[in-house]
């Protein structure tokens, strides 16, 4: 029931789980996180506790950027296999969300009858749509914004593209999420409580809007992908 997401200087894992432990006050079940270096995206994921997951991640594992989630199952039993992070089909996309998707099933029988499911979560269909618009020939903004157009529910997600080191894509339908500007990083959290640790400048996100999070920059799009700028607001750092 929580997101959170670190790009730029640092290694992220424990910046993500320290992150998610701010978190667990949400409730959840489950809990992981991915991230991402020069060999690709290593998941770590695990039923119960943060502290569960702590004793299943690599600490030899050096990434610069990462996502993690604690969930609160609505579709699929609390397992492993049902914890994100998600990913699509061929392993390009990696995927965390909160929240729930209402047309899951009529998204699945239109676009998704040819491919291998891997959960019985809602959320997987985010991942492998955007997947499968991405094999059609479309860029991971365009496949991203193509299937948020296609929801129909409360989101919560960040996105990682095996194919690009360097970026972070996020998006929030009616469940929170804010991005947060800190020196030589960014980061994504569901509150800002999670990532105090790093930054105290956040930005507030608007339904429908999608964010592109590099390690130098944010930058906010509207539904039909027009820049939107917002100034970012200082969190108190006694929350
Ligand atoms: N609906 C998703 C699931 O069941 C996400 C739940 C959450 O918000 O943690 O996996």
């Amino acid at each position: 029931c929580g997101i959170v997401g670190y790009i730029g200087s640092e290694d992220t894992k424990e910046i993500l789980l320290k992150g998610l432990e701010k978190l667990e006050y949400r409730g959840y079940d489950s809990a992981g996180i991915a991230v991402r270096n020069e060999e690709g995206v290593h998941i770590f994921k695990e039923k119960g506790r943060i502290a569960d997951l702590r004793e299943v991640v690599d600490t030899a594992v050096q990434s610069h950027a990462g996502i993690g989630h604690t969930r609160w199952a609505t579709h699929g039993v609390p397992s492993r296999y049902n914890a994100h992070p998600h990913q699509n089909e061929y392993s390009r996309y990696t995927l965390v969300h909160n929240g729930v998707i209402e047309n899951d099933e009529q998204l699945k029988s239109e676009y998704l009858l040819d491919v291998a499911l891997q959960s019985d979560t809602d959320t997987e269909v985010i991942v492998q749509l955007i997947g499968l618009f991405a094999k059609e020939g479309l860029s991971t903004e365009e496949a991203f914004r193509k299937t948020l157009g296609l929801l129909k529910g409360s989101y919560a997600i960040a996105l990682l593209d095996n194919e690009d080191e360097e970026t972070i894509y996020v998006a929030k339908n009616k469940s929170p999420l804010l991005v947060g500007l800190g020196e030589d990083c960014n980061v994504v959290a569901s509150d800002a409580m999670a990532m105090l640790q790093v930054t105290n400048q956040f930005v507030e996100l608007m339904d429908k809007e999608m964010v592109i999070v590099t390690k130098e920059s944010v930058t906010i799009k509207s539904e039909n992908g027009e820049p939107i700028e917002r100034a970012p607001y200082t969190a108190e750092l006694d929350a």
